[in-house]
């Protein structure tokens, strides 16, 4: 006799459609560019040279990829140049692999440099601490020019210093002890070895005529500033300016905290003779508590977008719009730029003040892969968006082997939980497992093909498809099957025929089997189960507002979806059937044929 379904709970069964995702517009404002008459975010005419000039103390952050882009951009734009900087004067704080590391996070974003330590140039050296001599020589013309003088104050003499200043109300700023000094006194000095640093004669501070914020005063005295320190080494502000000048740097674009800074960089053009590169500064980045992002959180690394799935088109779209904008009337989707629509649209648009961190990336994302999607370019899969998923793949089955290791088969730590071992076609072919790989590079490419459309990052995309790459417990069978027939009174196949779960999962599993293995493909699987999962039908009790009401659904793309992936959304399930082979397919519709009805006998045991 058919035993009977006991329908359990409240009529809760939730459709299986999702919604459509709802892609906000973004809002745009800006400057709008006068036709004819060019305007300070006007490009220039003539060929730019730029740099990016990070200080290895700390690895790439979306704040400096930002400033790398932009200046990549402008060069790019132009027919110019862009070169690469490497500024370790900072040799306490330098980071011994900062500088491997930047070269590699530069290129998985896709930035490449015409000049750099790297791959030289005609201005090299291109490490500032391959350049000593040459800031030894300026620093000497600017002493025996006047501009500059040696001060041989001690740490603790000027502790003193800036102790009484501050007491009697002063600025904290150097006080010129050394600066009576005569010359041929103080090279005596030096010569005989005795301690000391080089100072600039700073009497004023000029203002700054920048692209972003104009004019731009420093309020306060400037201060007799250090150019070279004990150690020899020059600081930032005079290496950065001689090797600008001697690089023939035209534009600087950088972050707005270097603003503070610039009167002396303009101080130091000035007692050279030199022209000024044109400065912009762009808005600083800041969280939603308005405080400024710094390399030092970890979350805003380049390195971790990039193990996260990131794409790099993805993340330079993203930087490219915290801080430069379109004019006003463009449309939202024209935001989403590869690296050549970016050079091709590109201009001094930038933003003044600070720049909250935003979302928008998630939409970025969307879009970026749709257009992978569409290429398929199996480099991009495979070199982009494969291994940061091979690598989430392989933390979780490790994690879970280690478990099983040292806490026995039992233990079920919280991420594993609900998943069974991993599909059999997803191992490691034999021989293939060589370098201790613990998932099927193969098998997880043919995933990644498959859903591509709904990647967003590693983690989600493992977590969306795990059923097709682990197998199903019968909990995490029993429980989404409870959910999948709450509120349904009857299953029937037409012409009215009454149906349990478990006749229907053997009806199901009657006409894969008949599938030859070697046309086990979506299309013919599509072709042998849809007339018979379009005859399923569900009488079923909806609770809608106070009321019940009662009705007839469509039931066999549930009942598949259950057998196949736990009723859990991922992709199409001819599609999924496909992946996951013949034999897993039908071992699947044995254990959830054994599920359903031991299901419907404790029910009607009840
Ligand atoms: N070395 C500085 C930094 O680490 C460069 C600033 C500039 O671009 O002048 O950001």
């Amino acid at each position: 006799m058919r035993s009977l379904y006991i329908i359990r709970g409240h009529l809760c069964r939730r459709l299986l459609a999702r919604p459509p995702h709802i892609i906000k517009r973004h809002k745009f404002s800006g400057r709008i560019k006068s036709a004819n008459k060019p305007n300070a975010s006007s490009l220039p005419s003539t060929p730019a040279r730029t740099r990016f000039a990070p200080s290895p103390t700390g690895y790439v952050h979306i704040g400096s990829l930002r400033t790398a882009l932009y200046n990549y951009l402008l060069a790019k734009a132009t027919g110019g140049q862009f070169v690469l900087r490497v500024e370790d004067t900072d040799q306490a704080r330098t980071v011994l692999d900062a500088e491997p590391r930047l070269y590699e996070d530069l290129k998985w974003a896709g930035l490449s440099w015409d000049e750099g330590p790297d791959v030289g140039g005609p201005y090299g050296p291109y490490r500032q601490s391959d350049r000593l001599e040459t800031y030894t020589k300026y620093a000497a013309r600017l002493i025996d020019e006047g501009h500059a003088y040696r001060c041989f104050c001690t740490a603790e003499q000027l502790d003193e210093m800036r102790t009484i200043s501050m007491r009697e109300g002063n600025p904290s700023i150097y006080n010129g002890t050394c600066l009576p000094i005569p010359p041929d006194v103080s090279a005596r000095r030096a010569a005989n070895g005795e301690p000391h640093c080089v100072r600039f004669r700073c009497d004023h501070a000029p203002v700054v005529n920048d692209l972003v914020y104009k004019a731009y005063a420093k309020p306060g005295p400037e201060d007799n500033f250090i150019i070279i320190k004990q150690d020899g080494f020059p600081t930032y502000h005079f290496a950065n300016v001689v090797d600008d000048h001697l690089m023939k740097i035209t534009h600087v674009i950088r972050g707005a905290e270097w603003l503070v800074s610039t009167p002396r960089h303009v101080a130091l053009y000035e007692a050279f003779g030199w022209t000024p590169p044109l400065f912009a500064h762009v808005g600083l980045l800041v969280n939603e508590e308005k405080q400024k992002l710094s390399k030092r959180h970890g979350d805003v690394d380049i390195a971790s977008w990039r193990d996260r799935g990131i794409l790099p088109a993805t993340l330079l779209n993203y930087v490219m719009l915290l801080g430069w904008s379109f004019g006003k009337g463009v449309k939202g989707r024209d935001e989403v730029m590869s690296l050549d629509e970016m050079v091709s649209k590109f201009d001094l648009r930038f933003t003044k003040g600070d720049i909250t961190v935003n979302q928008k990336d998630k939409f970025l994302q969307k879009e970026h892969v749709k257009r992978l999607a569409r290429t398929g370019d199996p480099a991009s899969f495979t070199g982009v968006l494969l291994p940061p998923v091979e690598a989430h793949i392989r933390k979780l089955e490790t994690e879970w082997q280690e478990c099983i290791r040292t806490e026995g088969a039992d233990s079920s730590p919280a991420a594993r939980e609900k998943l069974g071992p991993l599909v059999p076609l997803a191992r490691p072919p034999r021989g293939d497992g060589a370098d201790g790989d613990v998932v099927s590079r193969r098998y997880v490419e043919k995933l990644l093909r498959i859903d591509v459309e709904q990647y967003a990052d590693a983690a989600s995309f493992v977590l969306r498809n795990r059923y097709c790459i682990w197998t199903i417990r019968p909990a995490t069978y029993r429980k989404a099957l409870q959910r999948e027939v709450a509120g349904v009174l009857e299953l029937s196949t037409i012409p009215e025929t009454p149906r349990t779960v478990s006749e229907l999962v053997a009806m199901l599993r009657d006409i894969l089997q008949e599938i030859g293995d070697d046309l086990w493909e979506q299309h013919s699987i599509k072709e042998a189960a849809a007339p018979f999962l379009s005859s399923v039908r569900a009488r079923v009790e909806r609770q809608v507002g106070g009321g019940v009401t009662f009705g007839t659904e469509a039931w066999g793309y549930a009942l598949a979806r259950w057998v196949v992936a736990a009723s859990e959304p991922g992709p199409g399930i001819y599609c999924a059937m496909e992946l996951l082979g013949k034999a897993e397919t039908i071992r699947r519709m044995d254990v959830a044929h054994e599920i359903a009805t031991a299901e419907a006998l404790g029910g009607a045991a009840e």
